[in-house]
């Protein structure tokens, strides 16, 4: 299959006059920019005809109209992380986009015969985005959880990580148990404030007493420990920094990039995350995507791609 590739569009102007000169953490709070991921391949490509890979009306039996809409418009847009290495991560000065969320996106749109385009989008916006048409699908480090699968479709499962906490080193912070009473910094729209407070309640280290997974509210849970709640993850870096906040918890690998020499995780990790590429609810191409994705996990190529990335 012949790879288009499609000029620069308007977001790479946006990115270099954001991103050039500024830190790691000013890239990931970039509003969401768009760019064409420039194919790093070979114009001729003919992986398209292996497993996993096959034309899209092969993999859903007839093409639906909304994997149609995508062909048409000739470019697949998706929502990915900017600073989460190993899975979405983009360099500063050209702007383009690495990681095995990126080489994910990259193979659903040469499944589909279509160029890929990528919008930054953080735990906040990526349903903003899916929702109001933006974008085709999310593959952002996004946990499926049962609440969400009430508002979107998600793939099965291509990697999953666990919850941790960063600390400053000269906290004395090592565990759950000394996170008691602490303010914890997590990212709105995240499930990391959740998870933490189960992993206290289990661990015996909160009581429980009137938590209830259903209903939990990091802005108004103060029982044993609270949360400051911020947009993007390298606000919560420089609020840790300041003092602002006694923790950073998240997904360890989100955790990584923020992981300098003056900080430590604590020993507990817990609530597995599983990722899945999310997809607007009932729509033909979540159906279509989960072949691939399934496709790609029992023929060795998701695995390939953890090991390619460096992610444990
Ligand atoms: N993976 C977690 C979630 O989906 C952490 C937030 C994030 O992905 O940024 O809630």
């Amino acid at each position: 299959m012949k790879k288009k590739v499609l000029a620069m569009v308007l977001g790479v102007a946006m990115v270099m006059a954001t991103l050039t000169g500024c830190g790691t953490d000013k890239a990931a709070t970039a509003e969401p920019v768009v760019v064409t991921a420039e194919p790093d391949v070979a114009a001729e490509d003919s992986s398209a005809a292996e497993e996993g890979e096959a034309p899209a009306e092969d993999v859903a039996g007839d093409v639906s109209a909304d994997v149609q809409a995508i062909i048409d418009r000739g470019v697949l847009r998706v929502g990915v992380k900017n600073a989460v290495i190993g899975f979405g991560f983009q360099d500063e000065l050209t702007g383009e986009y690495s990681g095995m969320e990126i080489s994910l996106a990259e193979k659903i749109a040469e499944s589909l015969g279509v160029d890929v385009e990528f919008t930054t989008v953080t735990a906040a916006t990526r349903t903003e985005l899916l929702d109001s048409g933006d974008i085709d699908c999310v593959l952002a480090t996004f946990t499926i959880t049962d609440e969400r699968k009430q508002s979107w479709d998600f793939s099965t499962p291509y990697y999953t990580d666990y919850v941790t906490v960063l600390v400053q080193k000269d906290s004395g912070i090592t565990g759950l148990a000394d996170l008691k009473d602490k303010k914890v910094g997590v990212s709105s729209g995240s499930t990391s404030a959740r998870s933490l407070v189960t992993a206290m309640v289990e661990n015996g280290v909160l009581s429980g007493d009137g938590f209830d997974k259903e209903t939990f509210d990091p802005s108004t849970w103060t029982d044993g420990i609270s949360f400051a709640q911020y947009d993007d993850y390298p606000t919560i870096s420089t609020a840790l920094s300041a003092g602002e906040v006694d923790a950073f918890c998240v997904d360890k690998s989100i955790l990584a990039v923020y992981h300098t020499d003056d900080r430590t995780y604590i020993d507990d990790k817990f609530a597995p995350q599983e990722y899945g590429v999310a997809t607007t609810k009932g729509s033909g191409f979540s159906t279509y995507v989960d072949g691939l994705v399934t496709g790609w996990l029992s023929d060795g190529t998701i695995d390939g791609l953890i090991a390619e990335n460096g992610i444990e």
